[in-house]
């Protein structure tokens, strides 16, 4: 681990350098686009997704969490998708899946075994198992999924009506993007 910390630390040293002389550009925090992105945290993603999608720094708000999940009621992930919207000014949001994704084989059976072969007491898995197989059991297909949580979005109560919201999947090889919602209204 402290490796990794070293090579975190060298690398930012390296990174803040020719940062400073490339000529530091003062962004707002207000996202340009005024669009929020909720993504899975998938690490092929990382230097493809926003690239694809022809959004810079200072673009949008991304929020990332496995299999790009969206709850019925409030949530960090609902809290995030406010503060973008009441606070930053979004009026978009969208949901982008992609092909492969861990969470399509990732199930509560299969989090519970690797918990408990990890010594997690069963009372605590017990205790989070219901919760757990509301979450990661019902994404099994990317598309689907991407609908599923674009529909919790229309209907949470949190978000208002002036929001539109939007759906797509990403290749994780080539970056290719299809669209599965467009332009949807609250519910
Ligand atoms: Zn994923």
């Amino acid at each position: 681990m402290s490796d990794l910390v070293s090579y975190i630390k060298e690398a930012n040293h390296t990174f803040v350098t020719d940062h400073a002389a490339s000529g530091i550009t003062e962004l707002s925090k207000y996202p340009a686009r005024k669009l929020a992105v909720l993504a899975c945290m998938d690490a092929r993603l990382l230097y493809l997704l926003e690239p694809a999608l022809g959004l810079k720094r200072g673009d949008a708000n991304i929020i990332k969490v496995a299999g790009n999940t969206a709850g019925r009621g409030f949530d960090s992930v609902i809290g995030s998708l406010m503060v973008a919207v009441y606070e930053l000014h979004v009026e978009d949001i969208l949901v982008i899946g992609h092909d492969d994704c861990g969470m399509l084989h990732t199930t509560s059976a299969s989090l519970c075994e690797k918990m408990a072969a990890a010594g997690i007491p069963a009372a605590v898995i017990e205790e989070l198992e219901p919760r757990l197989m509301a979450w990661a059991d019902p994404v099994c297909d990317s598309e689907e999924s991407v609908r599923v949580a674009v529909r919790q979005l229309q209907k949470n109560p949190y978000l208002p009506d002036t929001v539109r919201f939007h759906g797509a999947v990403i290749r994780p090889d080539t970056g290719d993007v299809r669209f599965i919602v467009e332009n949807a209204e609250k519910k």
